[in-house]
C-alpha cells in the first residue's frame, strides 16, 4: 500500500478510540487509512516529522465568527482556524434568515475549513457592532429562521440567540422562546449565549431542552452561573443533569478564570471548550481554540481531557462523532480509519507563558499547545506563526 502523506513518530492522542500512545497515521485519498506503530518511510510519497509532537484529530470549534466581510466581527476561516488546528468550526451567529445565503456561497462554499452554522434568531445576524440584532425584536421571525435553517440544513446545526441586555433587552425570555420554537420545528438544538442578560438565568435555563448548548458559560458579567458565594447554581445544575451543555465560548467578554475555578472547585467542568475567536480578540486575549484549551490544562485538567474537549466532546454536541452513524462524510473530532484525514499536529511547548481572561486578569503558565501543521481532507495548512508575537511580550 502506498500512502499520500504518513505522519510518523508523534504522540497520538485521539479520545474518540481511547488511544494515547506513539503511533504513525497513514492518509490516502483524503481519508485516514492506518493508524499503526510502525509505517515504513517506503510506503509514503510525503512524510510528516511529528517526534516530540502531538497528533490529534482536527479540532472542533463550537463558537467562531468566520462570515467575514459582512458580520462586523468576523475573521477569515482558513488562517484563524484551520491553519491554527480547527478543521470543522460552528459559526455561532454571524448569520441570520436575511444572510445565510450569501455565507453559504461566498465563505462555506470557498474556504478549506469545514464551517457550520448556528443561525442567528435574528434576521440581520450580527451586522453592526453597536445596534444589536434584536433591539428591533422585529427581526426576530421565526418562520424565516425556520425557512432559511430547512433551505441550508447541510450547514445548519441550530439556532443562535444572544440574551445580553444590549442585544435582546426586556425581550430576552421571548426571543430564547422563538428560538426554541424554531429549532424545534427544524429539530436541532439552540445556542443561548448568557452573560448581563436582563432577565436571570433562572427565567431562562429552565426553558432549556436537552441538547441545547449555552455558550459563555464561565462569563464575569452579571447573572452567570455562580451565586454570590460562588457556588452554581441550581439551575445551571438541573439543566446539566438534563442534557444541556454548558460550552466555554471564550470570546472579549466572556471568560474569566475566577468563575471557571471556582465553577471548577464546585465539581462544574465545562461540556465543550470553544474560542469564539472573532475581530477583537484574536490579537489578544483568544488568540486561537488551542490556547483556550491550553487555559484549562493550566488550570488542572489532563491533556486527554482536554483533547476531548476540543474534538469529541464538541462532535457529539453536533450529533456527528465517529460513534453516531452519521457517514463518514459528517462525521468530525476522529482519527478511525476511513474517517476524512483532520487531523491536528500541535507542539506542547513547554516555557512560561501569560494567559489572560476576557477581564485582562492573568495567570502564569508553563505549558502551551501551538500549531504545527493541520491537514483537512489529506491536505496541509500552516500557520503564519505559531505563538502570536503578543504572547511572547512582543508587538504591542
Ligand atoms: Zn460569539
Amino acid at each position: 500500500m502506498t500512502y499520500d502523506i504518513v505522519i510518523k513518530n508523534g504522540t497520538v492522542i485521539d479520545p474518540s478510540q481511547g488511544l494515547h500512545a506513539k503511533r504513525d497515521v497513514a492518509i490516502a485519498g483524503g481519508r485516514i487509512a492506518a493508524v499503526a506503530e510502525h509505517i515504513p518511510d517506503k510506503d509514503a510519497h510525503d512524510v510528516i516529522e511529528a517526534h516530540g509532537l502531538l497528533v490529534t484529530p482536527g479540532l472542533v470549534d463550537l463558537h467562531v465568527h468566520v462570515w467575514w466581510g459582512v458580520a462586523h466581527l468576523a475573521v477569515e476561516a482558513d488562517p484563524s482556524c484551520l491553519a491554527r488546528g480547527a478543521t470543522t468550526v460552528v459559526d455561532a451567529g454571524s448569520s441570520g434568515s436575511n444572510t445565510i445565503a450569501g455565507f453559504h456561497r461566498y465563505v462555506m462554499d470557498q474556504v478549506d475549513t469545514r464551517v457550520l452554522a448556528f443561525l442567528n434568531i435574528s434576521g440581520m445576524g450580527q451586522l453592526d457592532r453597536d445596534i444589536g440584532e434584536l433591539q428591533d425584536f422585529r427581526w426576530a421571525r421565526v418562520g424565516n429562521a425556520v425557512e432559511a435553517a430547512r433551505l441550508h440544513a447541510d450547514r445548519i446545526v441550530g439556532i443562535k440567540v444572544r440574551l445580553t441586555d444590549v442585544i435582546a433587552g426586556e425581550n430576552d425570555v421571548s426571543a430564547l422562546e422563538r428560538s426554541i420554537d424554531a429549532a424545534a420545528q427544524i429539530s436541532k438544538p439552540v445556542m443561548i449565549h448568557i452573560g448581563k442578560s436582563v432577565h436571570p438565568l433562572e427565567k431562562l435555563l429552565p426553558l432549556l431542552r436537552p441538547r441545547d448548548i449555552v455558550t459563555h458559560s464561565f462569563t464575569g458579567l452579571p447573572h452567570g452561573i455562580l451565586d454570590n458565594t460562588g457556588k452554581v447554581i441550581d439551575v445551571a445544575r438541573d439543566a446539566r443533569s438534563r442534557g444541556v451543555i454548558f460550552d466555554v465560548g471564550h470570546g472579549a467578554g466572556s471568560f474569566a478564570f475566577e468563575t471557571a475555578e471556582k465553577a471548577m472547585a464546585d465539581g462544574f467542568l465545562p461540556g465543550t471548550v470553544s474560542s469564539d475567536v472573532h475581530r477583537y480578540n484574536i490579537r489578544g486575549p483568544v488568540y486561537d481554540l488551542l490556547t483556550t484549551l491550553s487555559k484549562y490544562l493550566h488550570m488542572g485538567l489532563a491533556l486527554d481531557e482536554v483533547i476531548a474537549l476540543g474534538t469529541t466532546k464538541p462532535a457529539a454536541a453536533l450529533g456527528r462523532s465517529s460513534g453516531s452513524g452519521k457517514p463518514w462524510s459528517e462525521v468530525t473530532g476522529t482519527l478511525k480509519v476511513g474517517a476524512e484525514a483532520d487531523v491536528a499536529v500541535i507542539e506542547l511547548r513547554e516555557g512560561p507563558v501569560t494567559f489572560t481572561d476576557s477581564l485582562g486578569k492573568t495567570r502564569q503558565g508553563s505549558k502551551h499547545m501551538l500549531p504545527v501543521v493541520t491537514l483537512k481532507g489529506g491536505r496541509r495548512a500552516s500557520p503564519l506563526h505559531s505563538a502570536h508575537p503578543h504572547l511572547h511580550g512582543h508587538g504591542h
